[in-house]
């Protein structure tokens, strides 16, 4: 296990992820300008963000109780440079994320710009918006109960994120960071209100600023709503179903039952990924499911990844975090043995079907296996197809570099 993990990066993305890291006593992340561990949202990132060999970023869980067990540790040398060890061997050196200058900045108006969003690898996330309402569902909240955004909210994000505000932090995070894409989030609210809310910032966005945007909500009731984002020129819309098993969406994601339904979610999956023939043909556009690998038994999550890619859906997986204080803290995170065939079906589904993987850029994912990141799971070589990718990615690059062109010079 020790010589496979020293050579690839894809097995040692899906251990960290499984068994976390301890931090040696030498670390000195945010001296060494590495990112603070915010307890960020959507419930799934919580750790160290670090760039591994190969060029993947992850976010490796280093609070939760679980990662105190682990045979990993991170060791910072007198240099100031990290390696991860395994039970004491060394195992690959790692690079920590750099921590932009905006992170220790504050808005025009005071508040620290962090609160308003933070990168996730190379992007940029914002948790648009007051808490999803699941969370205050009276007489019982009905949150999913891996979720640790209601737990989350008002101490690592502010609730209330003007248009103004964001704009500033994207602005400060596209001259600082070089981000290419920003993706907003928001729980459940009642009457539908999310696109309302989220489409003001879109339009702003793309008008002053060109940047690929995605929309991570609840299924709107008016499917012709997302019709409108993919005219707008929003970029990828996302869907967490989280779990393909009915009986367990409906005990681990009670609001989602009660609210959609796990039909309604599959509906809207399957809607959105047949507008790519429409909209704007110079804006790319990708329909995600999004589940979570290890809430449920890995055919199951196997079942669930070849339904979204059978309706031309690019799957979105993430390893289950038993995060701090969610109602599935106590519960064991999944065995990377039972990850592998999961992550590996992940790639060989979208590589079959011919999917568009990888192709946007400078958009790297620190929460999730990206589907192109799972190749070293899989035996399988796709020549035709990754020659194919190749060429989509120049064709996005260019695309997407010629209208930011076009708005630096209307803007001058
Ligand atoms: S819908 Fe579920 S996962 Fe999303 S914010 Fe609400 S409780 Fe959390």
């Amino acid at each position: 296990m020790l010589d496979e993990l020293r050579v690839n990066p894809s097995l040692l993305k899906l251990d960290l992820y499984c068994k976390g890291i301890r931090l040696d006593g030498s670390c000195l992340v945010t001296d060494d300008g590495g990112r603070p561990i915010l307890r960020t949202r959507a419930g799934l990132g919580s750790g160290l963000e670090a760039i591994l060999p190969g060029g993947l970023w992850t976010n490796i869980p280093v609070s939760e109780p679980f990662a105190q067990e682990s045979p990993y540790t991170l060791h910072r040398s007198s240099g100031g440079d990290y390696e991860i060890h395994w039970n004491d061997s060394p195992v690959t050196p790692i690079v920590l994320s750099p921590r932009p200058a905006w992170y220790d900045a504050k808005l025009s108006n005071g508040k620290d710009m962090t609160r308003i969003g933070t990168l996730q690898g190379t992007y940029l996330g914002i948790y648009q918006a007051k808490v999803c309402e699941y969370w205050t569902a009276k007489p019982e909240k009905t949150n999913c109960k891996f979720c640790s955004v209601g737990l989350n909210l008002g101490v690592d994000d502010a609730d209330e994120k003007s248009v103004d505000e964001v704009m500033e932090v994207v602005r400060r995070a596209r001259d600082e960071s070089g981000i290419t894409y920003v993706d907003f989030n928001t729980g459940h609210y009642d009457g539908d209100t999310y696109l309302d809310i989220l489409e003001p910032y879109i339009r702003r966005i793309k008008d002053e600023l060109g940047l690929l945007i995605g929309v991570q909500t609840p299924p709107h009731r008016d499917l012709r709503r997302y019709d409108d984002l993919r005219e707008m020129g929003v970029n990828r819309v996302s869907f967490c179903f989280e779990i393909f098993d009915p009986v367990l969406f409906e005990e681990i994601c009670p609001g989602k039952h009660a609210e959609y339904g796990l039909d309604f979610y599959l509906e809207a999956i399957r809607y959105c990924a047949q507008l790519g023939n429409k909209g704007p043909r110079h804006e790319p556009w990708v329909t995600n499911g999004e589940i979570i690998a290890g809430l449920e038994p890995p055919e199951s999550s196997i079942a669930a990844i070849d339904w979204i890619v059978s309706v031309g859906a690019v799957p979105t997986v993430c390893v289950f975090r038993p995060l701090v204080h969610t109602d599935l803290e106590d519960s064991p995170p999944p065995k990377t043995e039972d990850m592998v065939p999961v992550f590996r079906r992940l790639y060989e589904a979208c590589m079959e079907k011919g999917l568009p993987i990888g192709c946007a850029p400078n958009v790297h994912v620190s929460l999730v296996m990206l589907p192109e990141e799972c190749a070293g799971l899989s035996p399988k070589r796709y020549p035709w197809q990754n020659l194919k990718l190749e060429a989509l990615k120049r064709m996005f690059r260019f695309g997407f570099d010629r209208r930011l062109k076009a708005l630096q010079r209307r803007a001058a």
